[in-house]
């Protein structure tokens, strides 16, 4: 086969490097993308946020289905779970999309390599597939976009039998009957709500005093207490040291506290950067303390021409920001300019009600004793979130006091996911909150709740 040397060589086919391959090719790049997995989307599409939400969708409806439509008038008998038929409707979900992906590439005219890459010394990348076969590609740039896997804590060894990474309990052949998490981030809370739908007792063990660390305290609160009601039971300050796994189950010791049994165990709390066999320590690819790829403004490494994005350099670990950064590199790369706006990355929890936050908290704001002003508006106010029996949470924004510039936006109610997007594109733009309720929003919607938010600033709002 004759030697190509291609523009760029892409390691990892998740968000971070299939978008990226996907720009570089229209800027008129020759590229091609490594990746283990014959199926391309990474850790995003084929074990995380896309079968994460399909089985939040599934769980969601036989939850309503079982014991809320009674308030509507409508009456259903006899609902039962087919477990199976429902994880077969996640896979076919992730084999649909990664098919969608592989259809891109064609068109683009971006080569997939399966199998393992590696950086050698001549600063090629050697793909090594299943059956040991080598070959080398050659590049004239490297993206390193190998993302990340499940983390551990000290005590706990996940290779054990009913001790499981966020992985294994996307397909659980049956509802476990009492599954501890460890963790209460996004990642817990979300994989602990699918199977309390489905009829598992879930216990929460969290080592800090509260949930979705790093997210609006208030929001938190509210999380914590809406969860609660919902049957997740929390252990809140509970530092777990380690995990017995035997016949019976799990027993997961705490510091300070009796051990906890349950029949398996997910252990949420994190994930590592992707960097094993990878040949950075080899290249001299330099690393921060953690193990994240470090990179500079143009994320380049140290090492000239290889670069890195995504979940392996020590950003928010977050598919959109994956994505990004993506974009951004390869743009840097073609034409010199690219750009992420870090201060405006949107977070989103897919439980129900969803959580979403942008920009500053207020907790935040206020430790660094930043001057700002806020305004909260109960979806209780808002008509379309009783029409649709979901009238429980709050949006908040926060602004600058002096600017009335918007610092940051937290809501936990109905279809907070998509109601952040309005709010990231107002201070993407540097949007006041009166720009905010000045714009005229429809009638009856629950984007209305982030207009009267917005005006609860300004101590005007109408419907509180
Ligand atoms: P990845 O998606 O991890 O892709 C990297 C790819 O590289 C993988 O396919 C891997 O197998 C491959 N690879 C690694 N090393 C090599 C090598 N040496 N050679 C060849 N291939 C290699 N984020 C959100 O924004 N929203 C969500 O709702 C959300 N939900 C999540 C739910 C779960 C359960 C999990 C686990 C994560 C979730 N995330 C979510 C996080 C999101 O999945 C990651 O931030 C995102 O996938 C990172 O993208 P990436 O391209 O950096 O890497
Ligand atoms: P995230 O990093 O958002 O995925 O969340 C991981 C969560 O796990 C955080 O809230 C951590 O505080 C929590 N955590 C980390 N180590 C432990 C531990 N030993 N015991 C209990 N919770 C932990």
């Amino acid at each position: 086969m004759p030697d190509t040397t291609h523009d760029l060589v892409i390691i990892g086919a998740g968000p971070g490097g299939y978008v990226a391959a996907i720009r570089a090719a229209q800027l008129g790049m020759d590229v091609a993308c490594v990746d283990e997995h014959s199926q391309l989307g990474g850790t995003c599409l084929r074990v995380g946020c896309i079968p994460s939400k399909a089985l939040l969708e599934s769980s969601h409806l036989y939850e309503q289905t079982a014991h809320e439509l009674g308030v509507h008038g409508i009456k259903v008998k006899d609902v039962s779970l087919d477990l199976k038929a429902m994880l077969d409707r996640k896979d076919k979900v992730v084999s649909t999309l990664s098919g969608g992906i592989a259809g891109l590439f064609k068109k683009s005219k971006i080569k997939h390599y399966q199998g393992t890459g590696s950086i050698n010394a001549d600063k090629a990348v050697v793909v090594t597939d299943s059956k040991g076969k080598s070959q080398t590609v050659k590049a004239k740039n490297i993206l390193i976009a190998t993302g990340s896997r499940p983390a551990s804590i000290p005590g706990v060894d996940l290779s054990l039998d009913k001790v499981d990474t966020s992985t294994d309990a996307l397909s659980y052949d049956k509802p476990p009957k009492h599954l501890a998490v460890i963790g209460a981030g996004y990642i817990g809370l979300e994989i602990g709500s699918i199977w309390r739908r489905l009829g598992s007792k879930v216990t929460v063990l969290e080592y800090l005093d509260r949930v979705l660390p790093g997210m609006d305290a208030q929001l938190a609160r509210h999380a914590h207490r809406t969860f609660e009601k919902q049957g997740i039971n929390y252990e809140l300050k509970s530092r777990v040291t380690g995990v017995k796994s035997g016949k019976q189950g799990v027993t997961i010791e705490r510091e300070g506290a009796d051990p906890v049994k349950a029949d398996r165990v997910l252990v949420a709390v994190g994930r590592a950067p992707h960097t094993e066999g990878l040949g950075v320590e080899e290249m001299g690819i330099e690393r921060d303390s953690r193990g994240f790829i470090t990179v500079d403004e143009n994320f380049q490494t140290n090492i000239h021409n290889i670069y890195a994005i995504g979940d392996v350099i020590p950003t928010m670990m977050l598919a959109h920001v994956a994505e990004e950064e993506g974009i951004a590199c390869v743009e840097k790369i073609a034409t010199g300019y690219g750009h992420v706006n870090y201060d405006v990355i949107p977070a989103v929890v897919f439980t129900h009600p969803e959580i979403a936050s942008v920009g500053r908290s207020e907790s935040g704001l206020k430790d660094e004793a930043h001057e700002y002003k806020s305004g909260l508006f109960n979806f209780k106010g808002n008509g379309r979130a009783h029409a649709i029996e979901q009238a429980d949470g709050f949006v908040k924004i926060v602004s600058d006091k002096k600017t009335d510039r918007v610092l940051g936006v937290h809501i936990i109610g109905p279809d907070a996911g998509s109601l952040i997007a309005e709010c990231a594109s107002a201070m993407q733009y540097g949007a006041t909150a009166e720009d905010i309720y000045r714009t005229c929003h429809a009638h009856p919607t629950l984007s209305e709740a982030v207009k009267e938010a917005a005006m609860a600033v300004d101590g005007r709002a109408i419907h509180a």
